[in-house]
């Protein structure tokens, strides 16, 4: 996979910190490591206070989480206060202990894997493959910044912002929830940390955990609660940075509001959005067939659809759409939606009633329009959860699609061989440019695409999931992101308010 186009600024190869090993995998295939982790999955625990406000597990809502307590808007000014607090302590804690917590964080996550595993499927709907990869990306996250930290800005002369707020999605609710709030913390600065209303009770784990490992609780408080929170955060002039990731349209409503904050006396407040797309892979008649079923399979459809890398859009060259439509009906038979905490299970439910709702709503729509429809089938299990089967859609064309479906709904256009460079226009005026790929053997065709798609991340011949922390950092533009990508050296330096020079190399 390639991330830069020939256009970007090139980095030096030793910021990606080639000494530093990501954290190791769970074999899900040995059985021992099954049954330990069943054991522990097992145990019915009810996380949080037990008063409040009941969290359910999206696979069966009668499975009671946890409880929270959201925080008040009124409190909203107390714990900025605090913040303000919290970041005169940590701007003047050395680097190489900040760094430690972090370092001492990550160990912790690690040894606590299986319950947090637990966790996170309950709350989130996440499979157990899933709960692994976001276990592992939260560690990576922890360790990659604070040897950033050290490595670069030993010298302590690069400033932190102040209190900074940040703002995460329920899709990866311990992976970008720490990846936002650890580079903060690297870089000096004390955090409001706020995550989806959906998944609080992950986040109360993760935020405990930083405090465990030695960050003072005023230096990285959690903030429970939706948007009005989320607003009310943003609009005080007391925050002096926001990171967000989660819809395009709330990313607007933040940039909105933070502008209404300038005055003539007042700095622009530095912001990162990171968020949707409408992610297409062109497949054309030279590619492997059996690979590209693979493939489309795991992009469209693993977290039932709930990345934002996720395979929206795939273009198949007429020649051999025929062909590959009939393998992918196939595989999809065979995918297994249900119980996430299931080894056998393929696709997990979707997040919410009301998430649910919409993307068949967004189905019904589509068939309205005559539009071919395949669904997979759902187990019987599915009832108490908010499941929805995995659903191929035959459009044609991509200016049907107005906004991003966050499900596992695949769209399908066909193209003739010579209509590429129209394919690519359609693809470029959804005004997204998140991820894209190619599937191909044909290497001008490869070439082509890659130098005509403005996409932050492009996979060329695999499928278009998992970036990897440090190794292949993520983020898109247009109206998928601000940048810096995540994971990668220039996001850390967004939350310093004197950005060292990038040495010359
Ligand atoms: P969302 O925009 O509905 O919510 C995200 C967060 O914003 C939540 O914490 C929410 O409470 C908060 N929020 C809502 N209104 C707000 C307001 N007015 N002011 C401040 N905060 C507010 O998104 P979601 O449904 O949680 O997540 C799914 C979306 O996230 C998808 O569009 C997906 O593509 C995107 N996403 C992007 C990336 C990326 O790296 N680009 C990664 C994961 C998810």
């Amino acid at each position: 996979a390639t991330n830069l186009p020939p256009s970007a600024i090139r980095l030096p190869l030793d910021m990606f910190q080639p000494e530093r090993q990501n954290s190791h995998g769970v074999d899900l295939s040995d059985e021992n490591t099954l049954k330990a982790l069943g054991l522990t999955l097992s145990i019915p625990a009810v996380f949080g206070v037990q008063t409040g406000e009941a969290i359910t597990n999206p696979a069966n809502r009668q499975d009671t989480v946890g409880f929270i307590q959201a925080t008040s808007v009124d409190d909203v000014k107390n714990v900025i206060r605090k913040a303000q607090d919290g970041f005169e302590v940590w701007k003047n804690t050395p680097i190489a202990e900040r760094a430690a917590c972090l370092e001492k964080a990550a160990s912790h996550l690690e040894y606590d894997m299986p319950r947090l595993m637990g966790l996170i499927m309950r709350e989130a709907g996440k499979t157990l493959a899933n709960a692994v990869s976001e276990i592992r990306e939260a560690v990576d996250f922890l360790r990659y910044y604070a040897a950033q930290i050290r490595r670069e800005f030993a010298d302590g002369k690069a400033l932190p912002l102040g209190p900074v707020v940040c703002i995460s999605p329920w899709n990866f609710p311990l992976a970008i929830f720490l990846g936002q709030v650890s580079a903060s913390l690297a870089a000096g600065n004390s955090v409001l940390a706020k995550p989806a209303e959906e998944t609080p009770l992950i986040a109360g784990e993760a935020i405990q955990c930083l405090h465990k490992a030695g960050v003072p609780e005023a230096v990285v408080q959690l903030v429970l609660g939706g948007g009005d929170i989320g607003a009310a955060l943003v609009a005080d002039p007391r925050v002096t940075g926001v990171l967000f990731t989660g819809s395009t349209e709330v990313a607007k409503l933040i940039e909105k509001r933070l502008s209404q904050r300038l005055n003539p006396n007042s700095s622009p407040v530095p912001l990162i959005a990171e968020t949707g797309g409408q992610n297409a892979l062109v497949v054309d008649s030279s590619a492997l067939s059996e690979q590209v079923v693979a493939d489309v399979l795991s992009s469209a459809f693993d977290s039932a659809g709930q990345r934002c890398s996720a395979l929206r859009v795939l273009c198949l060259q007429d020649d051999s759409a025929d062909r590959v439509l009939t393998m992918l009906k196939g595989a999809m038979e065979e995918l297994r939606t249900g119980d996430p905490s299931l080894p056998e299970t393929d696709v997990g439910p979707v997040i919410s009633a009301e998430a649910q709702a919409g993307i068949l709503r967004h189905i019904e729509e589509m068939r309205a329009r005559g539009f071919r429809i395949h669904q997979a089938l759902l187990e019987f299990e599915c009832g108490n959860g908010t499941f929805v089967a995995p659903t191929l859609i035959e459009i044609d064309s991509l200016a049907v699609l107005q906004r991003e479906v966050f499900g596992p709904v695949l769209h399908v256009v066909r193209y003739q061989r010579d209509d590429l460079p129209q394919v690519m226009k359609s693809i470029h005026d959804t005004g997204y440019a998140l991820t894209f790929g190619v599937h191909s053997r044909i290497d001008r065709t490869i070439e082509d695409l890659k130098a005509a798609s403005d996409a932050g991340n492009i996979y060329i011949n695999r499928n278009l999931v998992g970036a990897v922390v440090g190794v292949q950092p993520f983020g898109g533009r247009g109206l998928s992101g601000t940048g810096p990508k995540a994971g990668g050296p220039l996001y850390l330096r967004r939350l310093l308010a004197q950005r060292p020079e990038i040495k010359s190399f």
